[in-house]
């Protein structure tokens, strides 16, 4: 594909017209900038423009767009700089950077030639001439040509909002290109054209509005199929309504059967499932036959459900900490709130007073309450109703005496179901090969899950799914959103050859744990081992790690009532560095605070202890603790590559304080004859806005950095997240923390330091490009997630992550940022 080279003074002109143009032209386009001069004033270097149009480069040649003046000139001499087998298919082309820049990814992206693409850049300010009517367009830019007669035509109604503005009109010329036919334009409106509709500038040039009608005039072998295609284009709204974003904004929308038994949805879980319909039996909660008893017996009966399901949800939510499963376990938090919501408890508990039993008081008040759930504007919203719906069944079934356990499948097969429950979802076991749902939307809790366990789901599937005959053989892409019934042979084959595919790549991902994790075009990402506990380093060896890139040394210092010596923290640190074999292991400095006490510390109470006196800041009031430790951690560094990593830094105040600790540690070690590194790499943790917004000053004073995105996110969206009232808050894909973490990269690549992440969202497989992309050069996960980071980072393209990232960041929420990685 011929690639593109934009020249400009300006860095962010030159990367503005670059990232219209890629969406254009689509990730696998090559387009490179060469702006600015090198200390980052405005300006233009021929040494940069040759090096941009090197990276470029592909046999089909590449096309230079240059802003003004000197701009030409630096193109001019970085012709003579290339290669000389290059030189001759580099175009300098004189169009419009903004409007060629956008023609020619068009044209590119449709396989052209050099030529073919600098022509079409030529032309790019026809449509805007021709909309403006400045300058009429000639009948050389619009005549159909003459050798081959139209031999069909359809017409079609735009109902695209902006008309036929360049996204849409992208996307008809893409349409028309995929045919062997030609095929030509007429607005009937407006009675410009016909023009070729593989030319995105004539294209535009017919300046098509909302509300005008296109002739579609086409001939050659392909002519019907194309014809059909741009009718079924122009009923999509030249795809400018229906984004995978919006799609999901209406989960429950009937869905669109696209074959003969063929269903198709929202990818929720990526992965194949093959098997037959099954659904999960629910005991019917009739509170018909109930009698209400006396008054406080029937508040007391409402009171002990609410209590006993509270435990029941605590226990699960446990159960999932303890298995380390954290992301899982926040779903529950949202559950305990439903048990004290006002809005649900009062009314049931008014409907008691006024009479009724207790489980038709509870069933009416939480049929109200789902009811307002459902109809609220936010789809991520809409799809708490199931978690609502999910546990006040408990509740009911409780008042009702009726036993609800955990549906399972009694025989392997595709749940099919209107919907899940998380409680549901946790609890489906090896059986089930895949989740189709009617309802629902990827960011329900059931589906985080579902992607958590690798059970591959499809959901907004539409009603039609659920009628469906159970044993009914299913074949589910959760990659794609589509589920086939009772598929022909030659499909399920293809579903088949694809199933073995993907449980080869997840053998693949373990086999190849202790290989390096490079990007598809050899970027490579240090994937790190977050531990706790010194035993822990072995799992994570086994498990591929290049190091550990997360000690919490905390808990040496957790459950006991003295502190360790400086002896004792060796010796495990130690233990550590020897199980790690020669790779690197970074200690956190003890990251306790008011929050997290110490029963060997006295400390003080704190009104607001997330914002209060944690991690370093606690360090730093108390120098001998932090000191003793130091001293272990030189010791060890003096065999073993150690770092140290400070946390919850805030100033550079603090880093340079923490810096002289060091010292002091240093010199009361070498005043005590211990053996201690002369050199030791000290990092800081970037969890507070303000240290990712000051990076670059913080990035100066240490060797490296890694952010903790779960403090990160916290103190960003002002949420605890500890509180289960603000559960729903919390999100690391917020794209106002993913800005932080972006700026935090690019401040250690302007520095040269590493960046890492060290937080959860590490180890969310789905997000590992958009991260990637972001620029960060290190992953720290938990153990059992590290091949399958490794084999995501060995997935990713990093120019089209960089791409995805760049949508990420101007996306509204982190819903939207997730819909965008559940289609990516
Ligand atoms: C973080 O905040 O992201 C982090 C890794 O530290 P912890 O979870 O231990 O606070
Ligand atoms: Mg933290």
């Amino acid at each position: 594909m011929v690639g593109l080279v934009i020249v400009s003074h300006s860095p962010r002109l030159a990367q503005g017209v670059a990232e219209l143009a890629q969406e254009m032209g689509g990730p696998e386009m090559r387009i490179e900038t060469a702006a600015g001069i090198a200390d980052g004033a405005m300006g233009t270097d021929a040494v940069l423009v040759q090096e941009a149009i090197e990276r470029a480069w592909s046999v089909d040649g590449v096309l230079v767009l240059m802003d003004l003046g000197s701009a030409v000139l630096s193109a001019e001499m970085a012709l003579d700089l290339l290669q000389e087998d290059h030189r001759g298919n580099v175009v300098l082309c004189e169009a419009p950077i903004a409007e060629g820049a956008v023609a020619a990814a068009v044209t590119a992206r449709l396989g052209s030639s050099l030529e073919q693409v600098a022509e079409e850049a030529r032309k790019g300010l026809a449509g805007k001439a021709a909309h403006l009517g400045v300058v009429a367009t000639t009948d050389e830019d619009t005549a159909a040509p003459t050798d081959a007669a139209p031999e069909r035509s359809i017409r079609v109604r735009v109902e695209a909002p902006h008309g036929l503005h360049a996204r849409p009109a992208a996307r008809l010329v893409q349409t028309a290109a995929r045919f062997d036919a030609q095929i030509w334009l007429r607005n009937v409106t407006s009675g410009r054209g016909p023009v070729d509709a593989r030319s995105l500038s004539s294209v535009a040039g017919l300046t098509v509005r909302n509300g005008h009608v296109l002739e579609v005039l086409a001939s050659g072998p392909d002519a019907d199929v194309a014809l059909a295609a741009i009718d079924e284009l122009a009923a999509e709204r030249f795809g400018d309504e229906v984004s995978s974003v919006n799609r999901e904004a209406s989960p429950e929308k009937p869905a669109v059967t696209t074959t003969a038994g063929e269903f198709r949805g929202i990818t929720a879980s990526p992965g194949i499932g093959i098997g037959p319909a099954r659904r999960l039996a629910q005991p019917d909660l009739d509170v018909r036959e109930v009698r209400a008893s006396d008054l406080d017996a029937e508040l007391r009966a409402l009171d002990a459900a609410l209590a006993t399901v509270r435990d029941e949800l605590l226990a699960q939510r446990g159960g999932l900490v303890a298995r380390g499963r954290q992301d899982e376990a926040a779903i529950f938090d949202a559950h305990l709130l439903f048990l004290e919501d006002a809005a649900i408890v009062g009314p049931a508990t008014d409907a008691i007073r006024a009479g009724a039993s207790a489980p038709a008081a509870w069933r009416d008040a939480l049929g109200a309450a789902v009811l307002a759930w459902s109809s609220l504007d936010d789809p991520y919203l809409v799809v708490r109703a199931d978690d609502l719906r999910s546990v006040g069944r408990q509740i009911l079934a409780r008042l009702l005496g009726v036993e609800l356990a955990a549906p399972r499948l009694e025989a392997p097969g595709i749940v099919v179901a209107t919907n899940l429950t998380p409680a549901e979802a946790v609890a489906l076991g090896p059986e089930v090969q895949g989740i189709a749902m009617a309802n629902g939307a990827p960011t329900s809790h059931a589906m985080i899950v579902a992607r958590s366990l690798g059970i591959p789901a499809v959901s907004g599937l539409g009603a039609g799914i659920l009628d469906v005959p159970e044993g009914t053989l299913l074949a589910l892409d959760g990659s794609e959103g589509i589920v086939r019934v009772d598929p022909p042979p030659d499909v399920l084959h293809r579903f088949e050859a694809a199933l073995v595919a993907s449980e080869s790549a997840n053998r693949a991902a373990l086999a190849a744990a202790h290989e390096p994790a490079v990007t598809t075009d050899g970027r490579p990402v240090e994937v790190m081992a977050n531990i706790a506990h010194v035993e822990e380093v072995e799992e994570a060896v086994a498990a591929g790690a290049d190091g550990v890139g997360l000690f919490r040394s905390e808990f040496l210092f957790m459950e006991r009532d003295s502190l360790p010596d400086v002896d004792e923290q060796e010796a495990a640190y130690r233990r550590a560095a020897e199980a790690l074999g020669g790779k690197t292991l970074t200690v956190r400095t003890l990251d306790v605070g008011a929050d997290k006490p110490l029963p060997a510390l006295a400390l003080p109470f704190a009104e607001n202890p997330a914002l209060g006196l944690r991690g370093l800041r606690l360090g730093l009031v108390m120098p001998d603790l932090l000191e003793v430790q130091l001293r272990a951690l030189l010791r060890v560094a003096h065999d073993h590559p150690v770092r140290v990593m400070f946390p919850m830094v805030t100033t550079i105040g603090e880093v340079r304080a923490a810096r002289e600790g060091l010292e002091r540690a240093r010199t009361r070690g070498t005043e005590e004859g211990d053996h201690i590194a002369a050199q030791i790499e000290i990092g800081i943790m970037i969890e507070v806005p303000a240290a990712a917004l000051a990076a670059t000053h913080l990035a100066a004073e240490v060797d490296f950095l890694s952010i903790g995105t779960n403090d990160l996110t916290q103190y960003t969206l002002a949420a605890d997240r500890g509180d289960p009232a603000v559960a729903g808050l919390i999100d690391p894909l917020h794209p106002a923390v993913l800005k932080l973490i972006e700026r935090t990269a690019a401040a250690g690549r302007a520095l040269d330091r590493p960046v890492a992440i060290c937080g959860e969202v590490a180890a969310d497989i789905e997000a590992v490009p958009l991260l990637v992309g972001l620029g960060v050069g290190e992953l720290s996960v938990s153990g059992p997630a590290l091949p399958f980071v490794k084999a995501a980072v060995r997935r990713t393209d990093s120019r089209a992550a960089a791409e995805l990232a760049r949508r990420a960041l101007a996306a509204p929420d982190a819903a939207a940022v997730r819909s965008m990685l559940a289609t990516n």
